[in-house]
């Protein structure tokens, strides 16, 4: 057992809200929520997050009712984000508003369907989801008068382009100065909540992917037996609970093998944290973003665990022979929908034909089909896929 004492309140390294580095679009405060709270507010309120709830995680949406979507998972990870958050003093509502937002730049079909729009993107500068992400927020949702996108604070937006090129950096700095991507740049950390909300999502899809891998009969309990993170909360949910090798307990000894884990890694996060902040005497934000190391972490022995069950599920589940089969029909269907909208851009919603139809030159409208593509959820690239060739790729 992890000896932990919360820390109650907001710790001198939490964002503080009052100091917001702003919103692109200065806005008049509101009496009864903060610019964190707001942010999260109006992620939800998203169309973007809308369409979470019809896009892959790692089955295909119509696959089966109780497989995590991306909604789902968004909200476990927010979940965990905030859970961990209250313990380390953090800004609670600047971390779960990262972890709803973070991945709502995915196309259908998971990364199967990244890979084929950044293959079909490859000549206009690519496609990746983290920057999608952050265009989503930016400029892609259209609910205000006189902006577009959300108009999120600067830490919102720090939190959600978690990752970035040294390439894609110098351009988004070259339109934002010192904005966002500065700090890929500068080599400098992002704050503990973008920091968290990174690690509370990889926490969330390792737990629920085994959850999902064994109900879809793709891995099965002795398989994960070779995986020591996984072994070792199975053998101490039996010697808890020896019932639970009943055959018909399966689910039940799953769920409660997943239990511990998810309790083991969160208090593994919390304890390696506080270490790290007290050796470090980091004492502000300022502290976090110049500290050479990201303090919000597992400890090493956690962090190799967690890895060999990444790479359990990537060869056991992702790389499935038949999550393959359908990902690679998922990424006929956005390669076919890529080609058809390029060269028919007046089949795509006024909105998005219309870029197109004004678009300076090909990389701008290759970037309107591409924008077209990544907001569709899987029904509806499936759908608008058969209707535009006559071929079922995917029976929903
Ligand atoms: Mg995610």
């Amino acid at each position: 057992m992890h000896d932990i004492t919360p820390i109650t309140g907001p710790a001198p390294w939490a964002c503080d809200p009052t100091g917001t580095r702003g919103r692109r679009y200065p806005e008049a405060p509101t009496p009864t929520r903060n610019d964190h709270q707001r942010d999260r507010d109006r992620i939800v309120h998203s169309s973007a997050f809308r369409r979470l709830v019809y896009k892959t995680q790692v089955f295909v949406n119509h696959e089966g009712d109780l497989f995590r979507t991306r909604l789902t998972h968004s909200l476990e990870v927010a979940q965990l984000g905030r859970s961990i958050g209250r313990s380390l003093g953090l800004n609670e509502d600047l971390v779960e508003a990262i972890c709803l937002a973070h991945d709502l730049g995915h196309t259908p079909f998971g990364h199967a369907g990244q890979d084929a729009l950044n293959e079909c993107m490859r000549d206009w500068g690519g496609f990746e989801h983290n920057l999608q992400s952050l265009r989503v927020v930016d400029t892609l949702e259209q609910r205000y008068p006189d902006f577009d996108g959300l108009n999120l604070t600067f830490e919102t937006r720090e939190g959600i382009l978690k990752h970035c090129s040294q390439r894609h950096a110098q351009l988004l700095e070259e339109q934002e100065p010192n904005g966002v991507a500065a700090r890929f740049l500068r080599g400098e950390q992002p704050s503990l909540e973008a920091q968290l909300a990174n690690l509370a999502d990889a926490i969330a899809y390792n737990a629920h992917d085994v959850d999902d891998g064994v109900r879809s009969g793709l891995i099965t309990l002795e398989q994960l037996q070779a995986v020591p993170l996984f072994a070792h909360y199975h053998q101490q949910a039996l010697a808890q609970h020896p019932h639970l090798a009943q055959p018909e307990a399966e689910r039940r000894l799953l769920y409660a093998c997943i239990r511990l884990m998810l309790s083991d890694q969160v208090y593994d996060v919390i304890a390696t944290t506080q270490t790290n902040l007290a050796r470090t005497g980091v004492a502000s934000v300022h502290d976090v973003r110049q500290c050479g190391q990201r303090l919000v972490a597992f400890s090493a022995e956690m962090h190799q665990r967690s890895q060999a069950l990444k790479t359990f599920l990537l060869h056991q589940l992702y790389r499935h022979p038949q999550v393959m089969h359908t990902m690679e029909a998922a990424q006929q269907v956005v390669r076919e929908l890529f080609a058809h909208h390029l060269h028919q851009p007046d089949d795509m919603p006024a909105r998005f034909a219309q870029r197109a139809a004004q678009a300076a030159d090909e990389a701008e409208r290759a970037r309107a089909v591409a924008d077209f593509i990544a907001g569709m959820t899987d029904r509806y690239a499936i759908s608008t896929h058969t209707r535009l060739t006559g071929q079922h790729l995917l029976a929903q």
